[in-house]
Protein backbone atom coordinates (compact mmCIF):
# COMPACT_ATOMS: atom_id res chain seq x y z
CA UNK A 1 0.00 0.00 0.00
CA UNK A 2 1.12 3.52 -0.80
CA UNK A 3 1.38 6.21 1.75
CA UNK A 4 -1.36 8.99 0.90
CA UNK A 5 1.28 11.73 0.37
CA UNK A 6 1.23 14.17 -1.98
CA UNK A 7 4.55 13.78 -4.64
CA UNK A 8 5.40 17.41 -4.87
CA UNK A 9 8.43 17.07 -7.86
CA UNK A 10 11.80 18.71 -6.02
CA UNK A 11 13.27 21.68 -8.49
CA UNK A 12 15.35 24.33 -8.25
CA UNK A 13 13.18 26.91 -9.27
CA UNK A 14 11.12 26.18 -6.27
CA UNK A 15 14.48 26.70 -4.04
CA UNK A 16 14.11 30.26 -5.58
CA UNK A 17 10.92 30.78 -5.11
CA UNK A 18 10.56 29.93 -1.72
CA UNK A 19 13.28 32.47 -0.92
CA UNK A 20 11.13 35.36 -2.60
CA UNK A 21 8.03 34.20 -0.37
CA UNK A 22 10.31 33.70 2.97
CA UNK A 23 13.31 35.34 2.86
CA UNK A 24 13.07 38.69 0.41
CA UNK A 25 14.64 41.24 2.77
CA UNK A 26 18.24 38.63 3.13
CA UNK A 27 21.26 39.83 1.10
CA UNK A 28 23.50 38.49 -1.70
CA UNK A 29 26.70 40.61 -1.73
CA UNK A 30 29.22 40.51 -4.56
CA UNK A 31 32.10 41.90 -5.45
CA UNK A 32 31.82 42.04 -9.14
CA UNK A 33 34.57 41.59 -12.07
CA UNK A 34 33.74 45.21 -13.24
CA UNK A 35 34.63 46.78 -9.93
CA UNK A 36 33.41 47.52 -7.09
CA UNK A 37 30.59 45.26 -4.75
CA UNK A 38 26.90 44.77 -5.17
CA UNK A 39 24.58 44.18 -2.37
CA UNK A 40 20.85 43.74 -2.96
CA UNK A 41 18.09 40.83 -1.96
CA UNK A 42 16.94 37.36 -2.74
CA UNK A 43 13.76 39.08 -3.98
CA UNK A 44 15.61 41.12 -5.76
CA UNK A 45 17.93 38.58 -7.39
CA UNK A 46 14.35 36.44 -7.84
CA UNK A 47 13.08 38.76 -10.50
CA UNK A 48 16.32 39.33 -11.92
CA UNK A 49 16.38 35.60 -12.59
CA UNK A 50 12.95 35.63 -14.19
CA UNK A 51 14.47 38.67 -16.35
CA UNK A 52 17.16 36.38 -17.47
CA UNK A 53 14.59 32.98 -17.95
CA UNK A 54 13.13 35.68 -20.72
CA UNK A 55 16.63 36.67 -22.54
CA UNK A 56 17.56 32.56 -22.48
CA UNK A 57 14.00 32.19 -23.78
CA UNK A 58 14.68 34.98 -26.25
CA UNK A 59 18.41 33.34 -27.19
CA UNK A 60 16.82 30.43 -27.96
CA UNK A 61 17.13 28.30 -25.14
CA UNK A 62 15.67 24.43 -25.35
CA UNK A 63 14.64 22.05 -22.51
CA UNK A 64 17.77 20.25 -21.72
CA UNK A 65 19.85 22.38 -23.49
CA UNK A 66 23.71 23.16 -21.97
CA UNK A 67 23.90 26.86 -21.21
CA UNK A 68 27.85 27.26 -20.69
CA UNK A 69 29.61 29.77 -17.77
CA UNK A 70 33.50 30.77 -17.45
CA UNK A 71 32.76 33.04 -14.28
CA UNK A 72 33.52 33.63 -10.63
CA UNK A 73 31.59 33.66 -7.26
CA UNK A 74 29.06 36.80 -8.64
CA UNK A 75 25.62 37.55 -8.26
CA UNK A 76 25.46 36.96 -11.92
CA UNK A 77 26.40 34.04 -12.08
CA UNK A 78 24.00 33.22 -9.14
CA UNK A 79 20.98 34.49 -11.58
CA UNK A 80 22.41 32.46 -14.41
CA UNK A 81 22.62 28.92 -12.02
CA UNK A 82 18.69 29.81 -11.33
CA UNK A 83 17.22 30.87 -14.68
CA UNK A 84 19.03 28.02 -16.45
CA UNK A 85 18.07 24.81 -14.55
CA UNK A 86 14.59 26.98 -13.33
CA UNK A 87 13.46 26.84 -17.14
CA UNK A 88 15.04 23.25 -17.31
CA UNK A 89 18.18 23.70 -19.42
CA UNK A 90 21.29 22.75 -18.03
CA UNK A 91 23.79 25.40 -16.41
CA UNK A 92 27.17 23.84 -17.36
CA UNK A 93 29.59 25.60 -15.05
CA UNK A 94 33.35 25.45 -16.75
CA UNK A 95 36.79 25.92 -15.06
CA UNK A 96 38.72 29.03 -16.63
CA UNK A 97 41.81 27.97 -15.33
CA UNK A 98 41.79 24.76 -17.13
CA UNK A 99 43.77 24.55 -20.03
CA UNK A 100 42.29 26.41 -23.02
CA UNK A 101 42.57 22.79 -24.68
CA UNK A 102 40.76 21.51 -22.14
CA UNK A 103 38.38 24.05 -22.00
CA UNK A 104 37.51 23.70 -26.16
CA UNK A 105 37.05 19.73 -25.45
CA UNK A 106 34.45 20.41 -22.47
CA UNK A 107 32.67 22.97 -24.49
CA UNK A 108 32.49 20.87 -27.52
CA UNK A 109 31.39 17.98 -25.73
CA UNK A 110 28.53 19.09 -23.93
CA UNK A 111 27.59 20.85 -27.08
CA UNK A 112 27.21 24.34 -25.36
CA UNK A 113 25.84 26.80 -27.75
CA UNK A 114 25.59 30.01 -25.45
CA UNK A 115 28.41 31.23 -23.03
CA UNK A 116 27.92 33.16 -19.84
CA UNK A 117 31.72 35.00 -19.65
CA UNK A 118 32.92 37.09 -17.10
CA UNK A 119 35.25 40.20 -18.60
CA UNK A 120 38.59 38.35 -17.37
CA UNK A 121 38.23 35.41 -19.43
CA UNK A 122 37.05 37.10 -23.24
CA UNK A 123 40.43 36.96 -23.87
CA UNK A 124 40.42 32.93 -23.16
CA UNK A 125 37.42 32.68 -25.39
CA UNK A 126 38.86 34.79 -28.18
CA UNK A 127 41.87 32.72 -28.03
CA UNK A 128 39.71 29.36 -28.92
CA UNK A 129 36.64 30.37 -30.70
CA UNK A 130 37.51 29.19 -33.90
CA UNK A 131 37.95 25.66 -32.38
CA UNK A 132 34.46 25.82 -30.46
CA UNK A 133 32.06 23.74 -32.88
CA UNK A 134 28.94 24.89 -31.25
CA UNK A 135 28.59 28.16 -29.89
CA UNK A 136 27.06 30.51 -31.47
CA UNK A 137 26.12 33.69 -28.62
CA UNK A 138 28.61 35.04 -26.11
CA UNK A 139 27.10 37.15 -23.39
CA UNK A 140 29.61 38.92 -21.16
CA UNK A 141 28.30 39.24 -17.69
CA UNK A 142 28.52 42.95 -17.42
CA UNK A 143 26.93 46.20 -18.11
CA UNK A 144 27.29 47.39 -21.22
CA UNK A 145 30.19 50.11 -20.86
CA UNK A 146 32.59 47.53 -19.73
CA UNK A 147 32.46 45.61 -22.80
CA UNK A 148 35.83 46.11 -24.08
CA UNK A 149 37.17 45.86 -28.36
CA UNK A 150 36.72 42.62 -29.30
CA UNK A 151 36.85 40.40 -32.62
CA UNK A 152 34.06 38.33 -31.23
CA UNK A 153 30.15 39.53 -31.42
CA UNK A 154 29.65 40.49 -27.45
CA UNK A 155 26.85 40.69 -25.83
CA UNK A 156 25.81 42.40 -22.62
CA UNK A 157 24.36 40.69 -19.85
CA UNK A 158 22.84 44.02 -18.60
CA UNK A 159 21.53 45.01 -21.70
CA UNK A 160 19.74 41.70 -22.41
CA UNK A 161 18.06 41.93 -18.77
CA UNK A 162 16.94 45.90 -18.92
CA UNK A 163 14.87 44.72 -22.30
CA UNK A 164 13.15 41.85 -20.53
CA UNK A 165 10.22 41.94 -18.33
CA UNK A 166 10.40 40.03 -14.92
CA UNK A 167 7.37 37.74 -15.13
CA UNK A 168 8.15 34.41 -15.84
CA UNK A 169 6.28 30.98 -15.24
CA UNK A 170 8.96 28.43 -13.81
CA UNK A 171 7.75 25.46 -15.73
CA UNK A 172 6.76 22.00 -14.04
CA UNK A 173 9.75 19.94 -14.64
CA UNK A 174 10.55 15.82 -13.49
CA UNK A 175 12.87 16.06 -10.51
CA UNK A 176 14.85 13.57 -12.28
CA UNK A 177 15.56 16.06 -15.18
CA UNK A 178 19.03 17.06 -15.61
CA UNK A 179 19.75 20.41 -14.39
CA UNK A 180 23.52 21.35 -14.23
CA UNK A 181 26.65 19.82 -15.66
CA UNK A 182 30.48 20.14 -14.08
CA UNK A 183 33.68 18.39 -15.30
CA UNK A 184 36.18 16.72 -13.18
CA UNK A 185 39.78 17.83 -14.36
CA UNK A 186 40.65 14.19 -14.44
CA UNK A 187 44.10 13.59 -13.71
CA UNK A 188 44.02 11.05 -16.70
CA UNK A 189 42.75 11.10 -19.99
CA UNK A 190 40.19 13.85 -20.80
CA UNK A 191 37.77 15.15 -18.42
CA UNK A 192 34.29 13.98 -17.68
CA UNK A 193 30.91 15.23 -17.08
CA UNK A 194 29.32 14.95 -14.02
CA UNK A 195 25.18 15.43 -14.81
CA UNK A 196 23.23 16.62 -11.62
CA UNK A 197 19.52 16.40 -11.29
CA UNK A 198 16.84 18.60 -10.32
CA UNK A 199 16.09 15.79 -7.35
CA UNK A 200 20.14 15.23 -6.28
CA UNK A 201 20.64 19.04 -5.81
CA UNK A 202 17.24 19.99 -3.56
CA UNK A 203 18.02 16.79 -1.64
CA UNK A 204 21.86 17.73 -1.03
CA UNK A 205 21.01 20.95 0.04
CA UNK A 206 18.76 19.71 2.63
CA UNK A 207 21.15 17.53 3.77
CA UNK A 208 23.86 20.47 3.98
CA UNK A 209 21.92 22.78 6.37
CA UNK A 210 21.74 20.45 9.49
CA UNK A 211 23.65 21.44 12.71
CA UNK A 212 25.10 18.34 12.43
CA UNK A 213 26.56 18.96 8.37
CA UNK A 214 27.40 22.69 7.52
CA UNK A 215 25.08 24.45 10.05
CA UNK A 216 24.08 27.17 8.15
CA UNK A 217 20.50 28.88 8.93
CA UNK A 218 18.53 32.10 8.44
CA UNK A 219 20.98 33.67 10.88
CA UNK A 220 24.45 32.91 8.97
CA UNK A 221 26.54 35.06 6.73
CA UNK A 222 27.94 32.16 3.89
CA UNK A 223 31.40 33.20 2.41
CA UNK A 224 31.75 30.37 -0.66
CA UNK A 225 35.51 30.76 -1.74
CA UNK A 226 35.71 27.33 -3.12
CA UNK A 227 34.48 28.27 -6.94
CA UNK A 228 30.97 28.08 -8.48
CA UNK A 229 32.64 26.50 -11.26
CA UNK A 230 33.61 23.90 -8.77
CA UNK A 231 31.04 21.37 -7.94
CA UNK A 232 28.73 24.08 -7.47
CA UNK A 233 30.78 25.92 -4.66
CA UNK A 234 29.98 22.85 -2.75
CA UNK A 235 26.01 23.30 -3.44
CA UNK A 236 26.10 26.14 -1.32
CA UNK A 237 24.07 28.88 -3.64
CA UNK A 238 21.13 26.55 -3.44
CA UNK A 239 21.67 25.95 0.47
CA UNK A 240 21.45 29.64 1.68
CA UNK A 241 18.87 30.07 -0.83
CA UNK A 242 17.06 27.72 0.83
CA UNK A 243 16.99 28.88 4.45
CA UNK A 244 17.65 32.40 3.45
CA UNK A 245 21.05 32.91 5.04
CA UNK A 246 22.95 35.78 3.79
CA UNK A 247 25.29 34.80 0.94
CA UNK A 248 28.57 36.85 0.19
CA UNK A 249 30.66 36.15 -3.31
CA UNK A 250 34.02 36.58 -3.50
CA UNK A 251 34.20 37.60 -7.35
CA UNK A 252 37.31 37.55 -8.16
CA UNK A 253 39.14 38.62 -5.17
CA UNK A 254 40.76 35.67 -3.53
CA UNK A 255 43.49 37.02 -2.25
CA UNK A 256 43.47 37.52 1.75
CA UNK A 257 43.30 41.51 1.58
CA UNK A 258 39.75 40.99 -0.40
CA UNK A 259 38.69 38.20 1.47
CA UNK A 260 39.04 39.91 5.04
CA UNK A 261 37.70 42.74 3.64
CA UNK A 262 34.09 41.21 2.93
CA UNK A 263 34.44 39.40 6.01
CA UNK A 264 34.52 42.48 8.19
CA UNK A 265 32.44 44.24 6.25
CA UNK A 266 29.69 41.45 5.87
CA UNK A 267 30.24 39.71 9.06
CA UNK A 268 30.90 36.52 7.82
CA UNK A 269 30.42 34.18 10.02
CA UNK A 270 30.97 30.68 7.79
CA UNK A 271 34.08 30.31 5.11
CA UNK A 272 34.15 27.57 2.76
CA UNK A 273 37.12 26.43 0.60
CA UNK A 274 40.06 24.22 0.06
CA UNK A 275 43.39 24.79 2.11
CA UNK A 276 45.62 26.05 -0.52
CA UNK A 277 42.89 29.61 -0.52
CA UNK A 278 43.18 29.48 3.35
CA UNK A 279 46.70 29.31 3.35
CA UNK A 280 46.92 33.29 1.75
CA UNK A 281 44.40 34.57 4.15
CA UNK A 282 46.05 33.26 7.29
CA UNK A 283 49.39 34.88 6.23
CA UNK A 284 47.60 38.06 6.17
CA UNK A 285 46.30 38.23 8.58
CA UNK A 286 49.67 37.30 10.68
CA UNK A 287 51.63 39.85 8.67
CA UNK A 288 48.90 43.05 9.59
CA UNK A 289 48.13 41.27 12.69
CA UNK A 290 44.45 41.10 12.14
CA UNK A 291 41.39 38.39 13.63
CA UNK A 292 38.68 37.18 11.81
CA UNK A 293 36.59 38.17 14.54
CA UNK A 294 33.39 37.48 13.09
CA UNK A 295 33.93 34.01 11.29
CA UNK A 296 33.16 30.74 13.76
CA UNK A 297 33.12 27.97 10.84
CA UNK A 298 35.25 27.59 7.77
CA UNK A 299 34.47 24.46 6.20
CA UNK A 300 37.60 23.15 4.44
CA UNK A 301 37.63 20.39 1.83
CA UNK A 302 39.20 19.13 -1.31
CA UNK A 303 42.10 18.06 0.51
CA UNK A 304 43.06 16.90 3.54
CA UNK A 305 42.94 20.06 6.00
CA UNK A 306 46.35 20.22 7.56
CA UNK A 307 46.35 19.59 11.47
CA UNK A 308 48.75 23.54 11.67
CA UNK A 309 45.57 24.81 9.58
CA UNK A 310 42.56 23.39 12.05
CA UNK A 311 45.03 24.68 15.07
CA UNK A 312 45.51 28.44 13.58
CA UNK A 313 41.71 28.72 13.20
CA UNK A 314 41.30 27.85 16.72
CA UNK A 315 43.88 29.16 18.40
CA UNK A 316 44.12 32.78 16.34
CA UNK A 317 40.74 33.05 15.15
CA UNK A 318 38.61 31.12 17.44
CA UNK A 319 36.78 29.89 14.17
CA UNK A 320 36.03 25.93 14.00
CA UNK A 321 37.46 23.84 11.02
CA UNK A 322 34.62 21.26 9.71
CA UNK A 323 36.74 19.13 7.58
CA UNK A 324 34.60 17.62 4.64
CA UNK A 325 35.14 15.42 2.27
CA UNK A 326 33.68 14.62 -1.17
CA UNK A 327 33.88 14.54 -4.57
CA UNK A 328 32.44 16.27 -7.69
CA UNK A 329 31.01 13.03 -8.25
CA UNK A 330 29.11 13.53 -5.17
CA UNK A 331 27.66 17.04 -5.45
CA UNK A 332 30.01 16.64 -3.51
CA UNK A 333 28.94 16.06 0.18
CA UNK A 334 29.86 12.70 1.70
CA UNK A 335 31.12 12.91 5.21
CA UNK A 336 31.47 16.44 7.53
CA UNK A 337 33.70 16.21 10.36
CA UNK A 338 31.27 18.94 12.69
CA UNK A 339 31.48 19.49 16.39
CA UNK A 340 30.30 16.41 17.96
CA UNK A 341 29.65 14.94 21.42
CA UNK A 342 33.34 12.85 21.02
CA UNK A 343 34.81 16.50 20.87
CA UNK A 344 33.59 17.74 24.08
CA UNK A 345 35.35 16.20 26.82
CA UNK A 346 38.53 15.71 25.16
CA UNK A 347 41.63 18.51 25.58
CA UNK A 348 42.08 20.26 22.46
CA UNK A 349 45.05 18.69 21.45
CA UNK A 350 42.82 15.13 21.04
CA UNK A 351 40.17 17.50 19.35
CA UNK A 352 42.10 18.64 16.70
CA UNK A 353 43.56 15.26 16.06
CA UNK A 354 39.65 14.42 15.55
CA UNK A 355 39.21 17.28 13.38
CA UNK A 356 41.78 16.12 10.77
CA UNK A 357 39.88 13.32 10.19
CA UNK A 358 37.31 13.58 7.13
CA UNK A 359 34.60 12.91 9.65
CA UNK A 360 30.98 10.50 9.35
CA UNK A 361 29.06 9.78 6.31
CA UNK A 362 25.68 12.67 6.28
CA UNK A 363 22.31 10.97 6.18
CA UNK A 364 21.99 9.90 2.56
CA UNK A 365 25.03 8.70 1.71
CA UNK A 366 26.39 5.01 2.69
CA UNK A 367 29.84 3.91 2.85
CA UNK A 368 32.26 1.02 2.81
CA UNK A 369 36.17 0.13 3.12
CA UNK A 370 36.69 -3.34 0.67
CA UNK A 371 40.41 -4.55 0.22
CA UNK A 372 41.21 -5.89 -3.53
CA UNK A 373 39.52 -8.68 -4.13
CA UNK A 374 36.37 -6.32 -2.98
CA UNK A 375 35.90 -8.16 0.45
CA UNK A 376 34.65 -5.26 3.00
CA UNK A 377 36.74 -4.71 5.77
CA UNK A 378 36.32 -3.92 9.57
CA UNK A 379 35.58 -0.71 10.89
CA UNK A 380 38.31 -0.66 13.21
CA UNK A 381 40.13 2.86 12.47
CA UNK A 382 43.22 0.64 11.44
CA UNK A 383 42.37 -1.47 8.56
CA UNK A 384 42.21 0.59 5.17
CA UNK A 385 40.95 -0.34 2.24
CA UNK A 386 39.29 1.02 -1.05
CA UNK A 387 36.76 3.65 -0.08
CA UNK A 388 33.12 2.62 -1.86
CA UNK A 389 29.39 5.24 -1.60
CA UNK A 390 26.47 4.99 -2.99
CA UNK A 391 23.17 7.78 -2.38
CA UNK A 392 20.99 10.09 -4.28
CA UNK A 393 23.37 12.45 -4.92
CA UNK A 394 26.13 10.66 -6.45
CA UNK A 395 26.71 9.99 -9.86
CA UNK A 396 25.60 6.86 -11.45
CA UNK A 397 27.79 7.38 -14.49
CA UNK A 398 29.69 10.57 -16.95
CA UNK A 399 27.96 12.21 -19.49
CA UNK A 400 28.06 11.35 -23.04
CA UNK A 401 30.64 8.14 -21.55
CA UNK A 402 30.33 5.03 -21.84
CA UNK A 403 33.26 5.32 -18.96
CA UNK A 404 32.09 2.42 -16.05
CA UNK A 405 35.09 1.60 -14.72
CA UNK A 406 34.04 3.28 -10.82
CA UNK A 407 31.08 1.86 -10.44
CA UNK A 408 30.14 -2.00 -9.59
CA UNK A 409 27.04 -3.55 -7.66
CA UNK A 410 25.60 0.06 -7.24
CA UNK A 411 28.60 1.22 -5.64
CA UNK A 412 31.03 4.02 -6.75
CA UNK A 413 34.58 3.60 -6.27
CA UNK A 414 36.08 7.17 -5.02
CA UNK A 415 39.67 6.36 -5.80
CA UNK A 416 40.41 7.11 -2.13
CA UNK A 417 42.38 4.43 0.38
CA UNK A 418 40.39 4.95 4.21
CA UNK A 419 40.06 3.39 7.32
CA UNK A 420 36.21 3.80 8.97
CA UNK A 421 37.01 3.86 12.79
CA UNK A 422 33.74 2.31 15.10
CA UNK A 423 32.08 5.88 16.09
CA UNK A 424 31.70 5.36 11.65
CA UNK A 425 34.80 8.64 11.52
CA UNK A 426 36.57 8.14 8.06
CA UNK A 427 39.85 9.60 7.58
CA UNK A 428 41.47 9.37 4.13
CA UNK A 429 44.63 7.57 4.04
CA UNK A 430 45.49 8.87 0.91
CA UNK A 431 44.34 9.10 -3.16
CA UNK A 432 45.08 5.78 -4.39
CA UNK A 433 46.98 7.00 -6.71
CA UNK A 434 49.26 9.22 -4.29
CA UNK A 435 49.82 6.37 -1.60
CA UNK A 436 53.39 5.48 -1.40
CA UNK A 437 54.38 1.94 -1.73
CA UNK A 438 57.56 1.33 0.03
CA UNK A 439 59.04 -2.10 0.49
CA UNK A 440 55.40 -3.74 0.24
CA UNK A 441 53.92 -1.28 3.15
CA UNK A 442 52.35 1.96 2.42
CA UNK A 443 52.78 5.34 3.53
CA UNK A 444 50.33 7.98 3.44
CA UNK A 445 51.68 11.31 2.19
CA UNK A 446 48.61 13.29 3.78
CA UNK A 447 50.10 11.97 6.90
CA UNK A 448 53.47 13.20 6.27
CA UNK A 449 52.42 16.19 4.73
CA UNK A 450 50.43 17.06 7.76
CA UNK A 451 53.57 16.23 10.07
CA UNK A 452 56.07 18.49 8.02
CA UNK A 453 53.23 21.52 8.07
CA UNK A 454 53.12 21.55 11.84
CA UNK A 455 56.73 22.78 11.56
CA UNK A 456 56.38 26.64 12.63
CA UNK A 457 58.62 27.58 9.32
CA UNK A 458 56.69 25.82 6.94
CA UNK A 459 53.85 27.29 4.23
CA UNK A 460 53.44 24.24 2.13
CA UNK A 461 54.44 20.65 1.83
CA UNK A 462 54.24 18.16 -0.60
CA UNK A 463 55.01 14.59 -0.12
CA UNK A 464 55.52 12.26 -2.98
CA UNK A 465 56.42 8.65 -3.86
CA UNK A 466 59.72 8.48 -5.97
CA UNK A 467 60.75 5.17 -7.56
CA UNK A 468 63.72 3.48 -5.74
CA UNK A 469 65.62 0.94 -6.73
CA UNK A 470 65.88 -1.13 -3.84
CA UNK A 471 62.17 -0.27 -1.87
CA UNK A 472 60.45 0.53 -5.01
CA UNK A 473 59.33 3.83 -3.92
CA UNK A 474 60.50 5.73 -1.26
CA UNK A 475 59.18 9.62 -0.22
CA UNK A 476 60.40 12.84 -0.89
CA UNK A 477 59.14 16.27 0.56
CA UNK A 478 59.05 19.50 -0.86
CA UNK A 479 58.67 22.51 1.85
CA UNK A 480 57.79 25.91 0.29
CA UNK A 481 59.31 28.34 4.06
CA UNK A 482 57.57 31.06 4.92
CA UNK A 483 59.38 34.23 4.03
CA UNK A 484 62.49 34.76 5.75
CA UNK A 485 62.88 31.56 7.12
CA UNK A 486 66.25 29.19 6.63
CA UNK A 487 66.11 24.88 7.29
CA UNK A 488 67.99 22.33 6.65
CA UNK A 489 66.73 18.75 5.51
CA UNK A 490 68.68 17.67 8.87
CA UNK A 491 66.16 20.26 10.87
CA UNK A 492 63.34 18.75 8.98
CA UNK A 493 64.40 15.09 9.52
CA UNK A 494 64.78 15.56 13.21
CA UNK A 495 61.37 17.20 13.64
CA UNK A 496 59.80 14.42 11.85
CA UNK A 497 61.43 12.28 13.84
CA UNK A 498 59.18 11.81 16.52
CA UNK A 499 56.36 12.37 14.46
CA UNK A 500 56.44 9.63 12.22
CA UNK A 501 57.74 5.93 12.32
CA UNK A 502 61.53 6.21 11.41
CA UNK A 503 60.80 4.33 8.14
CA UNK A 504 58.20 6.88 6.96
CA UNK A 505 61.39 9.08 7.22
CA UNK A 506 61.79 10.98 4.03
CA UNK A 507 64.77 10.25 1.94
CA UNK A 508 65.10 13.60 0.46
CA UNK A 509 63.73 17.29 2.05
CA UNK A 510 63.92 19.74 -0.80
CA UNK A 511 63.41 23.35 -0.18
CA UNK A 512 61.28 25.14 -3.12
CA UNK A 513 59.87 28.72 -3.89
CA UNK A 514 56.69 27.32 -4.85
CA UNK A 515 54.35 24.20 -5.41
CA UNK A 516 52.24 23.75 -8.50
CA UNK A 517 48.40 23.20 -7.85
CA UNK A 518 45.56 22.05 -9.70
CA UNK A 519 42.84 24.28 -11.74
CA UNK A 520 40.88 23.94 -8.18
CA UNK A 521 43.96 24.74 -6.07
CA UNK A 522 45.33 20.74 -4.88
CA UNK A 523 48.47 20.35 -5.15
CA UNK A 524 49.38 18.51 -8.53
CA UNK A 525 51.54 15.72 -7.68
CA UNK A 526 51.53 14.02 -10.72
CA UNK A 527 54.08 17.18 -12.15
CA UNK A 528 56.09 16.92 -9.45
CA UNK A 529 56.54 12.96 -9.46
CA UNK A 530 57.31 13.80 -13.30
CA UNK A 531 59.92 15.89 -12.51
CA UNK A 532 61.81 14.16 -9.64
CA UNK A 533 61.27 10.70 -11.22
CA UNK A 534 65.06 9.86 -11.80
CA UNK A 535 65.76 11.82 -8.65
CA UNK A 536 66.89 7.93 -7.41
CA UNK A 537 68.55 6.52 -10.51
CA UNK A 538 65.85 4.11 -11.03
P1 LIG B 1 39.34 16.93 -8.93
O1 LIG B 1 40.34 17.14 -7.81
O2 LIG B 1 39.73 15.83 -9.84
O3 LIG B 1 38.87 18.19 -9.54
P2 LIG B 1 37.30 16.52 -6.97
O4 LIG B 1 37.27 17.91 -6.55
O5 LIG B 1 36.04 15.82 -7.17
O6 LIG B 1 38.05 16.34 -8.28
O7 LIG B 1 38.24 15.75 -5.96
C1 LIG B 1 37.82 14.73 -5.13
C2 LIG B 1 38.98 14.15 -4.38
O8 LIG B 1 39.59 15.15 -3.56
C3 LIG B 1 38.60 13.07 -3.42
O9 LIG B 1 38.46 11.83 -4.08
C4 LIG B 1 39.78 13.07 -2.45
O10 LIG B 1 40.88 12.36 -2.97
C5 LIG B 1 40.15 14.53 -2.40
N1 LIG B 1 39.56 15.14 -1.21
C6 LIG B 1 38.42 15.85 -1.11
N2 LIG B 1 38.22 16.26 0.15
C7 LIG B 1 39.25 15.76 0.89
C8 LIG B 1 39.61 15.82 2.27
N3 LIG B 1 38.90 16.48 3.17
N4 LIG B 1 40.74 15.17 2.65
C9 LIG B 1 41.50 14.50 1.77
N5 LIG B 1 41.21 14.42 0.46
C10 LIG B 1 40.10 15.04 0.02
Amino acid sequence: MNGLMMNSPLSISSILQHAEKFHADSRIISRCPEGGIFRYTYGEAAKRSRQLANVLAKLGTRKQDRVASLAWNTHRHYELYYAVSGMGAIIHTVNPRLFPEQITYILNHAEDRIVFVDLQFIPLLEGIKSELTHIEKIVVMAPENALPDSPLELLSYETLLAQEDDQYEWPELNEEDAAALCYTSGTTGNPKGVLYSHRSTVLHAYASLSPDALNISNRSAVLPVVPMFHVNAWGIPYSTTMCGANLVLPGPGMDGASLYELIEEEQVDLLLGVPTVWLGLLQYCEQQSLTLTPVKNVVIGGSAAPLSMIKAFDQLHDAFVIHAWGMTEMSPIGTINAFSKHMVNVSREERYALQAKQGRAVFGVEMKIVDADNNPLPHNGEDYGRLLVKGPWIATGYYKSDDTSSWEDGWFDTGDVATIDASGTMRIVDRAKDVIKSGGEWISSIDLENAAMSHPAAAECAVIGVPHPKWDERPVLLMVLKPDQTLTKEDVLSFLSDKVAKWWLPDEVLFVSELPHTPTGKLLKRNLRDQYQGLFNT
